[in-house]
């Protein structure tokens, strides 16, 4: 999930497939429905502009830096299920402020069925049309699914957690196999905004990680846009809680290795 926080609270209830599974599988909703844990009316940290930001409930990574750990489970007491009409509702009050929506996560893509049909209502009707469609997503998300969701959606910022794979599995307890997949889908299809790199201080953000990870993304497409999101320990579950933060000049570091490896667009 992306860089707002979503304010949900509360342990799952354990309904539904266990984190980790079923990659794009519309997890425990009917296309109707979504169930969501949070939303924010407006935002302008997840995507182009103001936004207003739904956090659905339910990931397939169980990332140990995860700041909103209460989303990972597909189902929870404090999650509810929305129907396209109660986000209508939502975007309406806060039309006069906002670009458009992002749909976050949890990891969004789980509940592909409801976001074609969000999105393909906002697309269609007059009212919501002159909005836009983003996504923030993890990328485990297998072809069939972006090929639903791509039709109805102008972007999607993708993190990619490590290029390394043994280095993925340690952070999300997942291959990054369809994350790099998606990343190369996306790119070609022209509808990837955004790679987030989430950058934890000594354990993948060495020069030489660096280095690599912008060379594979600039083979991808050379006018790929970066993003540096920093760990920060707040939030998160042990051991995770206890890694260190990068100071700013780690942060300025980075913005230098990534900036002299190629990286045009680097926010
Ligand atoms: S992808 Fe990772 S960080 Fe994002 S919601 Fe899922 S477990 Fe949390």
């Amino acid at each position: 999930m992306g860089a707002s926080a979503a304010a949900g609270t509360g342990a799952g209830t354990g309904a539904g497939t266990a984190a980790g599974t079923g990659a794009g599988t519309g997890a425990g909703t009917a296309a109707g429905t979504g169930l969501v844990a949070d939303f924010l009316p407006f935002t302008w940290v997840d995507g182009p502009g103001n936004r207003l930001v739904l956090f659905m409930q339910g990931c397939n990574f169980d990332c140990t830096a995860c700041h909103n750990p209460q989303t990972i489970p597909l189902a929870s007491t404090h999650a509810r299920d929305w129907s396209v009409d109660d986000v209508l509702a939502k975007v309406r009050e806060s039309m006069p402020y906002i670009r458009g929506i992002t749909v976050s996560g949890g990891e969004a893509t789980l509940q592909w069925p409801f976001l074609v049909a969000l999105f393909t209502r906002v697309k269609t009707d007059p009212e919501f049309a002159h909005l836009t469609t983003f996504i923030d997503s993890n990328g485990h998300a297998t072809q069939d699914v972006w090929d639903a969701l791509l039709p109805v959606t102008d972007g999607v910022m993708l993190d990619l957690k490590a290029l390394d794979d043994d280095v993925h599995r340690t952070f999300t307890g997942q291959s990054n196999e369809l994350v790099l997949a998606s990343i190369r889908s996306l790119a070609r299809a022209g509808k990837l905004y955004e790679t987030r790199l989430m950058l934890a201080p000594g354990l993948n953000d060495s020069d030489e990680t660096l280095r690599a990870t912008a060379a594979w993304l600039l083979a991808v497409d050379p006018e790929m846009r970066v993003k540096i999101n920093h760990f920060h320990a707040h939030g998160t579950r042990s051991p995770a809680s206890g890694w260190p933060e990068a100071d700013e000049a780690t942060r300025e570091h980075y913005r230098d290795v990534l900036l002299d490896a190629g990286v045009q667009y680097l926010c």
